[in-house]
């Protein structure tokens, strides 16, 4: 059988993680299995709506390496891939469902059916719409239909018996015929249901393996009635439970760091993202936790979804990032750093290549990177105590004395190389016979302005140059002095 999975997203916004991660799965299946990947556009509901989503949706799945097969952008031979553009498809297949009595117009207003909805409230009932139109006669119904009032198409589920089905995750699910409803096929506005849309697309782009949220498992016995009805093939289903911030709650999009584009704004890499995302409700059975995109491809196994809901834990992504980070090839290091270096050092001369191998290793998150490299653009504000060091053996008496031995010796330096500053300082310290520590982290504070920097005295001294470098010990010797 050639396989063909599908990711049908619905453009209300941007890619959600939980979303990004389905279409992982989905890809994933297709190409182990030499499958096709099928990008279909589920935007009926005109409400939800949102300018642009579409867009998004194709520019992450191409930065994440996921290319489709079929899509509404690359074409293929069952599109149009958009459901909109197939909207006026569905209702003649609504209406052999009329026909054969698998379905039927409804006549209901809003406000009938809320009234009814409150009456089984008050009865301590669930509301189920109650077939009251399925008894029409086809008169009455084309009497109405003529008359022009608004109408919807319901599938006429049965009320008895049971419908099961099998799920590749979940196993065997049997549903009793009485918890189905009597679904909207087809709505007031004329367009389909995600419920009808999705079994009429899944036959007609010949979808064999639908993969999507657990949340759909319930509805499926209705969608297989459906296909049913049509005497179509059933496709075989892979329920993926959802991805959440914690046992109890979802990753929401309101937390406001759901979305995959939030990730990237704050410095994380499409890879690191797929490969945590990847392993968020699936595990390979081995200890491996790195993967490349065609390593997942190998390892991928949807026997291996868990049912349980995978739980999205940020720091393990930051974990992830902080290796992809480490392991970037120096050259894109640089080149992904840089506009984060400009942020606070653009203009200040601070030589990029030298700075980005001193950070490389130390970046988990490239939004942390402007905080930390600041300190070489402008010194910043800071506190005597920092000259306090007990393991280095110093503080502000012995730092003031230390400052001002090296400062001649840093001046006298004509050639302002790292080698020629460490060997030159270093034979000063020997000569004044101090401890390294004691001269070397004065030495830092007073030209970083911090405890904690990427780098040494010595290569935050080549960094920031001769020149600013002894105007910086000259702030920090005023200080001492005052202090002192
Ligand atoms: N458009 C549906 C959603 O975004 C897709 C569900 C499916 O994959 O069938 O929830």
């Amino acid at each position: 059988m050639q396989v063909r999975t599908r990711f049908a997203p619905s453009p209300t916004g941007f890619l959600h993680l939980g979303g990004l991660r389905s279409a992982l799965y989905g890809y994933l299946f297709a190409r182990k299995n030499q499958g096709s990947f099928i990008l279909r556009i589920e935007d009926t509901d005109q409400e939800r709506y949102v300018e642009g989503a579409t867009q998004v949706i194709y520019d992450t799945l191409r930065d994440c390496g996921m290319n489709w097969d079929e899509g509404p952008d690359v074409g293929g031979a069952f599109g149009p891939y958009i459901q909109s553009e197939r909207k006026d498809l569905y209702l003649p297949y609504a209406r052999q469902l009329v026909e054969s009595g698998h379905a039927y117009y409804c006549f209901c207003t809003r406000e009938e059916l809320e009234e009814r909805r409150q009456a089984a409230e008050a009865r301590g009932e669930v509301f189920k719409y109650d077939k009251h139109c399925l008894h029409l006669s086809r008169e009455e119904v084309q009497q109405k239909l003529d008359a022009g009032m608004p109408w919807v198409i319901r599938q006429n589920a049965p009320t008895e018996g049971e419908t099961s089905y099998h799920d590749e995750v979940f196993g065997d699910m049997t549903f009793p015929n009485d918890s189905l409803d009597d679904m909207v096929l087809i709505k007031q506005d004329g367009m389909p249901t995600y419920n009808f849309a999705n079994v009429i697309d899944d036959h007609l782009m010949g979808i064999t393996h639908v993969m999507r949220g657990m949340e759909y498992l319930s509805s499926t016995p209705k969608y297989n009635l459906l296909y049913q009805a049509f005497g179509w093939e059933i496709p075989a289903y892979i329920h993926m439970p959802p991805v959440m911030r914690d046992e109890h709650h979802k990753l929401s999009k309101r937390d406001g760091d759901a979305y995959y584009s939030d990730f990237i704004a704050k410095g994380y890499l499409s890879e690191a993202i797929i490969n945590y995302l990847a392993l968020v409700g699936w595990n390979p059975g081995t200890d491996q936790e790195f993967f490349t995109m065609d390593e997942l491809i190998d390892a991928f196994d949807v026997h291996r979804i868990n049912k349980a809901p995978g739980i999205f834990d940020v720091n393990k992504l930051t974990w992830f990032n902080a290796e992809y980070i480490r392991r970037l090839p120096p050259e894109k290091y640089l080149e992904t750093v840089t506009p984060w270096f400009d942020r606070v050092l653009a203009g200040k001369g601070i030589h990029y290549p030298r700075l980005a191998e001193l950070m490389q290793d130390r970046t988990e998150i490239f939004s942390q990177v402007p905080d930390m490299v600041a300190f070489l653009g402008k010194l910043p504000d800071y506190s005597a105590d920092l000259y306090t060091h007990k393991k280095m053996k110093t503080n502000p008496a012995i730092a003031l004395a230390s400052l001002e031995m090296i400062r001649p010796v840093l001046e006298g330096i004509s050639d302002w190389s790292e080698t020629v500053i460490h060997d030159t300082v270093m034979a000063a310290i020997a000569d004044a016979g101090l401890k390294n520590g004691a001269v070397l982290w004065p030495l830092r504070i007073a030209i970083s302005g911090q405890a904690s920097t990427p780098g040494g005295a010595i290569e935050i001294a080549w960094l920031l140059g001769k020149e600013e470098t002894l105007r910086r010990l000259d702030t920090g010797l005023e200080m001492l002095r005052s202090v002192n």
